[in-house]
């Protein structure tokens, strides 16, 4: 090709991408048109059913593949709609009572969608540095709420489980645990730990570990005595005490492990000491809950999942390392194609040197934007909220005639019906399964001492006192139905 043929097919292939910068106006109708779809779906929330199985709806996604040509806008949305908003669980709805539900502030929507326009580069201070003193900023006032030192560095995850996987290789890297140590080391954790922890332990290679689940109290906390007793006798069998993982809020019954007893002893024994308070972490927000997380700031690392319990979309999830350093030491590294971007001077405190990350979506105005907006006193009201109505629901369920598990400690309750005859466990299945059928609300279920309970989890942001009558008035429902048909 002569130079004007080849300037010529430059401006034909031009003129070919430019649906991919819209104008103005194309760009106003654009977000017109999502915005007035996501009205509809926030209209259309508190009376949809929380669950909707719908396979065959999602299935239709897979008949419409990217292909050559353009699609119309309203089209692709109501494939949307049908085929993701309406099927499987509604995690934004005020009905979602499992698990541990999650959240969708609006705000946060925004943030999302000014991350996404602006483009900006978080990963390493150079090219962002506005975005990347954001995220270390939000980093910073979570590290104040939990009383970490001046020199804590953390991350915004995508979520716990990659936040704890950080906080497992950061352990590793800090204790200097060699392949050969591996199988001499030992982990301490509980049968209330989340499995979050054991896959970030054989994704660190560190699945030939001794693990040790040391006994629980009658609510389902760690005992720091039986803790001290198995470190002691592992000691002296030769064996090399390594981690031990505490949980602040488990995740099936929200139980908070004694923090601060725990923290004494894996000082005093040397060991690092993470708490996964994923779920129970931003209760530090209210005063009244600060003497159960006494002991948080003992740790030397910590999770707390913002689209947890602040409510905000799925996809982000914080690690802080009380020793910032140990944090760069696991995950920093050096490449000549970046040697221009490098900020130089330590202590490192972009993601890109303190994650698995390097070019990452950047989650700060996802945080930053709700919190700045409205101030912290509705997030801590909120949590208030569902702290008491989660208080309430297990005293009128256990008036109902349910048999009840612990007194909740955050917002998860848990209880059975006990049928007059029959196999307890099938009929509390077959009492989940009816009420998933109903839709209108939505529970899960565990396991404690090997029988089965249903859960009631409270914290989406949406859930208030008529949806926990609504369940109360399900679950006597469901109960009187199912024991009048004798379908257990
Ligand atoms: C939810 C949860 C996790 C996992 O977090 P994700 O954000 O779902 O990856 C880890 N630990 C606890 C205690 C949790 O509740």
């Amino acid at each position: 090709m002569d130079s004007p043929g080849l300037i010529g097919r430059i401006r034909e292939l031009q003129r070919a991408a430019a649906l991919l910068e819209p104008d103005r106006q194309t760009r106003r109708v654009l977000l017109e048109t999502v915005a007035t779809h996501a009205e509809t779906f926030l209209e259309r929330l508190p009376a949809a059913p929380v669950f909707e199985s719908h396979a065959a709806s999602a299935a239709e996604l897979a008949r419409h593949p990217p292909g050559e040509r353009p699609q119309a806008l309203d089209a692709l949305l109501q494939l949307f709609r049908r085929s993701v908003e309406d099927t499987g669980l509604k995690a934004s709805s005020a009905g979602h009572l499992a698990y541990i539900p999650g959240g969708g502030l609006y705000a946060s929507a925004l943030g999302d969608y000014l991350a996404a326009v602006t483009d900006e580069y978080a990963g390493v201070r150079f090219a962002g540095p506005g975005a990347v003193e954001m995220e270390n900023l939000l980093l910073r006032w979570m590290a104040d709420l939990t009383g970490y030192p001046a020199d804590a560095r953390g991350n915004l995850a995508s979520g716990g489980s990659i936040a704890n996987l950080i906080a497992v290789v950061t352990a590793r890297e800090a204790r200097e645990l060699r392949c050969t140590d591996i199988p001499r080391a030992v982990v301490y954790l509980t049968a209330r730990t989340h499995h979050s922890l054991e896959k970030a332990l054989r994704i660190a290679g560190l699945n030939e570990c001794v693990r040790r689940r040391v006994a629980t109290d009658a609510c389902h906390r760690m005992d720091p005595a039986a803790l001290q007793a198995v470190i002691e006798h592992d000691r002296a069998a030769g064996l090399r005490p390594w981690l031990v993982l505490a949980t602040a809020g488990s995740t099936d019954v929200g139980a908070i492990d004694p923090l601060e007893p725990i923290g004494r002893i894996a000082a005093a024994e040397g060991l690092w000491y993470h708490i996964d308070a994923a779920y129970g972490g931003f209760f530090l927000l209210c005063p009244e809950m600060r003497e159960c997380l006494r002991g948080l700031e003992l740790s030397d690392s910590l999770v707390m999942d913002p689209h947890k319990s602040l409510f905000l979309p799925y996809g982000i999830g914080a690690v802080l390392v009380r020793d910032g350093a140990m944090l760069a030491r696991a995950h920093a590294y050096q490449a000549d194609y970046m040697q221009d971007a490098v900020a130089g001077s330590p202590p490192a405190d972009s993601p890109a040197d303190l994650s698995p990350e390097l070019s990452k979506h950047f989650r700060g105005p996802r945080l930053w934007l709700p919190l700045l907006l409205y101030g912290v006193a509705p997030f801590r009201a909120c949590l208030q909220e569902k702290r008491l109505l989660t208080r309430y629901f297990h005293e009128r369920v256990r008036a109902l005639g349910f048999e009840v598990g612990p007194q909740p400690e955050l917002t998860v309750s848990t209880y059975r019906w006990v049928p007059e005859s029959g196999d307890p466990d099938a009929f509390n299945e077959a009492l989940v399964q009816a009420i998933h059928r109903d839709g209108r609300v939505f529970v899960s279920s565990t396991r404690l001492g090997g029988r089965y309970f249903l859960r009631l989890a409270v914290l989406g942001f949406r859930t208030h006192l008529e949806t926990i009558e609504l369940t109360l008035r399900v679950l006597a429902e469901k109960v009187a139905e199912l024991e009048s048909t004798g379908s257990r």
